[in-house]
């Protein structure tokens, strides 16, 4: 190869890696940038080896039980990570829109205790793990609650009718307006998962009666049913995805925006919520390995926190037992604990001497 045709090339590849980890550093006039945000380096060495390292895994399977995710290609893969002084670090398939599912049920959560005060949303819904499946029966007929906790169906439909609004569309516009905040982006609705999820939820919907039967449900059941199915349908992207959990990360202020979206004193309630039921019953596991309060939703992305530091959130179908991205929770699990972000560590806080190896 002549050296003309080599400088091309490397000049080439350069640009590439450059364009696969677009930064925005500090794009808000006068904001602070977090005393422990991690350098870029740092991370993205690391995010790229974990990228590489789980790329061709092909464990686990897609949700099958919504028709639409049963046919989402299962090769799909991105990551993302948003720092709270807002850098942006993106990997794989980055422009691809998957439903939300189950992490919607964090910033609707969100939404209710602005609306109602924490202490009102603790009281109506609970906070305690249920040890089942995320859509079990026998969990809402026998915990005192019946509602169990906001991340499991029965609680996030029961924390779906909190939000107000003079009719379901006035509610569902306030919901959908909320994430596209924590987002910094306009988020829409991708019609054709909602149709799918719409016509086979009756689970859903025979969850939402037995909260009826408890006194537990704040809204018509059934009108209830159907906001949560939509918030559920809403599109994120791996970079969105990471962005919402970043405005979590830093105090309930979006990173990219510089809005307040989420009331900073709700912050601690929940992440705790998450460090305890946001992979469902692969929670303890979670905490135990990685953690890091974080979120699944069986259209197979994961978003985890790293308080003060960011967010990062990965996307790849193939899902475990219990529901949660089987690719996301291997490549969370190798860059927390490469990066020290165990937040039970007192390394995570700058204290040497205690780093885990993967
Ligand atoms: N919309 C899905 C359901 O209600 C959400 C479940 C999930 O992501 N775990 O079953």
């Amino acid at each position: 190869m002549s050296t003309e045709r080599m400088r091309v090339k490397t000049l080439l590849v350069a640009l590439l890696v450059a364009a696969s980890f677009a930064s925005a550093p500090l794009s808000v006039p006068g904001q602070k940038t977090s005393p422990v945000a991690p350098s870029r380096q740092q991370v993205e060495a690391v995010v790229r080896e974990a990228y590489d390292k789980f790329r061709s895994d092909t464990s686990g399977k897609n949700a099958d039980y919504i028709p639409y995710l049963a046919q989402v290609d299962s090769k799909l893969f991105g990551v993302a990570v948003v720092t709270t002084d807002n850098q942006t670090l993106s990997l794989g398939d980055i422009d691809y829109s998957f439903s939300i599912q189950s992490i919607s049920k964090v910033y609707t959560l969100a939404l209710a205790m602005q609306e109602l005060g924490a202490d009102k949303v603790f009281q109506r819904i609970g906070s305690e793990p249920t040890g089942r499946a995320f859509n079990s029966v026998p969990a809402v007929v026998e915990m005192p609650t019946h509602t169990g906790n906001p991340l499991v169906n029965a609680g996030a439909i029961a924390t779906t009718s909190l939000i107000s609004g003079g009719n379901a569309d006035e509610k569902w516009n306030k919901i959908l307006n909320f994430y596209s905040k924590a987002a910094g982006e306009k988020l829409t609705l991708i019609d054709e998962v909602y149709k799918s999820e719409a016509a086979t939820n009756a689970g859903n919907k025979a969850l939402s009666m037995l909260l009826a039967k408890y006194e537990r449900i704040y809204a018509d059941p059934f009108e209830s049913v159907d906001i949560y199915t939509k918030q559920c349908s809403v599109g994120v992207n791996v970079v969105q995805l990471a962005r919402m959990g970043a405005t979590l990360a830093n105090n309930g202020v979006n990173p990219k925006t510089g809005e307040q979206v989420i009331k900073r004193e709700d912050i601690p309630y929940i992440l705790a919520t998450m460090t305890m039921a946001g992979l469902y019953d692969g929670s303890g596991g979670w905490a135990w390995h990685v953690g890091l309060p974080a979120k699944s939703g069986v259209g197979g992305g994961i978003v985890a926190i790293a308080p003060g530091k960011g967010a990062i959130a990965v996307f790849g179908p193939r899902l475990d037992e219990a529901g949660n991205s089987v690719k996301a929770q291997k490549v969370i699990e190798y860059v927390a604990r490469k990066l020290d972000y165990n937040i039970y560590s007192p390394s995570s806080v700058g204290l040497k001497g205690t780093r885990q190896q993967p």
